[in-house]
């Protein structure tokens, strides 16, 4: 391609790129909610069920409480787990202030709960596969949103 033309490429590709009503147009595009906006707007919704569905009651010491004293805790801890356990119905359960962060999820007494709730067999995949990776796009996060706030 001669210099001449070349030059010319360019400079119209300048001109698209900065031409206003594109620059207008781009600013009017409603922006997608990042993975991590999705997520958290998903653990609101995800937690309040779960602490619901456990009638605000710790399932590693039997306190009750009410609203934020009673948290969603993940059997499997929240750093270790990929999604599909961050947000299971069976890796997490209402816990106490004081077992979720005082106890760091209080291990001992959470197993015992989760042999009594699912066998042993349950637990033994959950604490096998729990390292697997999984992806999930926007899509998930809201038809899960969705779910959940049709439960609450
Ligand atoms: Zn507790």
């Amino acid at each position: 391609m001669p210099l001449g033309e070349v030059l010319m490429r360019k400079t119209r590709l300048a001109t698209i790129s900065t031409n206003p009503s594109n620059v207008k147009a781009r600013d009017k595009r409603k922006k997608a909610p990042s993975l991590a906006k999705l997520k958290k707007k998903l653990w609101k919704v995800f937690s309040l069920y779960i602490r619901r569905r456990d009638n605000y009651t710790c399932v590693t010491c039997g306190r009750k409480g009410s609203g934020s004293g009673i948290h969603g805790g993940h059997y499997i801890v929240a750093r270790a787990c990929g999604l599909d356990y961050y947000f299971s119905e069976t890796n997490v359960h209402a816990q106490c202030y004081h077992c979720n962060i005082n106890l760091s999820g209080n291990s001992h007494r959470y197993r015992e709960f989760m042999v009594r709730q699912y066998g042993e067999k349950t637990l033994k995949d959950l604490e096998t596969n729990y390292w697997k990776p999984c992806h999930w796009a926007p899509e998930d996060f809201e038809k899960k949103i969705a779910h959940y706030e049709a439960l609450i």
